[in-house]
């Protein structure tokens, strides 16, 4: 390539407002406008427009000024046509040969095309908390989050109008080129590889769109309103298509946005599937004697009924008064599991009431404790 310093005739301590007047003069001049069906003018504007392609960039510039090439150091040194190219861009030495597969017949004649070759931009996660009522019941939430979005005002181009959009000199705006590389052991193999002026766009910028400084993305604060359905169960995600982040560029699609749903835990319910199971304390006497307790269900409270004479332990169903299916007809069941607590201390007057009941109790009452009596005391 030609030197971006002769290329527009300045030194190389040129200001960025001297190159730039530079650039702006030669490019009139051999505009191809200008000068109609005129090659040499044409090559020349070429190269005039990949120079200050370079030569504006910080970046670009300060590796062509160590490097003598755009894109940095270079691998060996065995690239032909241009200065280098750096092959720590690519993962390591098979990525080269996949790369050459990928693109095939494509990737030498023309744009970027077919399966796998859409620019997608990268998935967003976010983290939002619910009640356990609000996961039931479901509920609409909103949630803020930043993401890139393709900048309005350029359309993702990232320059200021049509005019600063000229056609890639390097590529000729097919966004790659063919290039030679020697490898010791395989001689020398041609890849085809991404344009180092463009990167792969077909277009240099000669004016960037001032609102999103050239990238062609703007990030943007998103309030979204997000219905979450009942029945959705802690840790489970929500996958939105299209709402995650643009990729760079005018071309590609928005990746996905992620919303992964916390549900607070309920005191007293413990979710197993769309099924709840909780734990019901009562009284020996309660027990006993049966009574009615109030139980926490979805949406509020019931009434419970204990027969008289329950058993530790024993479960209750109560259908449909679980949690309302994930998308899906039915609702799961609640499970009460009765725990019969014993008191920790009793007065002298009912430890002697107590006593005198037991007498009256009749002794097969206690079907376990008479089987145990019979194996035990003979
Ligand atoms: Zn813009
Ligand atoms: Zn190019």
């Amino acid at each position: 390539m030609t030197n971006p310093y002769e290329a527009l005739g300045v030194s190389k301590n040129a200001s960025a407002d001297e190159i730039k007047s530079a650039y702006r003069r030669l490019a009139k001049k051999y505009h191809p406008d200008a000068n109609p069906n005129n090659k040499a003018a044409e090559e020349k504007f070429k190269e005039i427009n990949a120079a200050y392609e370079i030569l504006s960039d910080a970046q670009k510039k300060a590796n062509f000024d160590r490097f003598g090439s755009a894109e940095g150091p270079s691998f060996g040194g065995g690239g032909a046509g241009f200065g280098g190219f750096d092959f720590g861009g690519f993962g390591g030495f098979s990525d080269i040969f996949e790369n050459i597969f990928d693109q095939g017949i494509d990737g030498l004649f023309g744009r970027r095309s077919g399966r796998g070759r859409t620019a997608r931009g990268s998935d967003i996660v976010i983290d939002t908390e619910i009640s356990f009522e609000e996961s039931c019941n479901g509920v609409t939430k909103n949630i803020v989050f930043n993401r890139n979005e393709r900048c309005p005002d350029c359309k993702g181009t990232g320059a200021k109008d049509d005019s600063s959009l000229q056609t890639c000199s390097y590529c000729h705006g097919a966004g790659q080129v063919k290039q030679t590389q020697r490898l010791s052991a395989f001689g020398v193999i041609e890849n085809v590889v991404q344009c180092p002026v463009c990167h792969g766009s077909g277009k240099i910028i000669t004016e960037k769109c001032k609102s999103c400084s050239g990238k062609g993305n703007t990030k943007k604060h998103v309030s979204y309103n997000l219905n979450i359905p009942a029945g959705i169960n802690d840790g489970q995600t929500m996958t939105i298509t299209g709402q995650g982040n643009m990729p760079d560029g005018a071309a590609g699609i928005a990746g996905d946005l992620h919303i992964r749903v916390h549900v607070a835990k309920h005191p007293i319910l413990m979710r197993e599937d769309f099924d709840l199971y909780m734990e019901l304390p009562i009284t020996f006497t309660q027990a006993i004697l049966g009574t009615k307790v109030k139980i926490p269900v979805v949406g509020g409270t019931m009434d419970l009924e204990i027969p008289p004479n329950t058993q530790n332990g024993t479960l209750r169903r109560i259908h449909g008064k679980g949690v309302k299916k994930l998308r899906a007809a039915g609702t799961g069941d609640l499970i009460v599991k009765i725990f019969v607590e014993m008191p920790k201390t009793v007065d002298k007057r009912t430890a002697q009431l107590l006593e005198a009941l037991d007498h009256d109790i009749r002794a097969d009452s206690y079907k376990k404790v008479a089987s145990y009596r019979s194996k035990v005391y003979n």
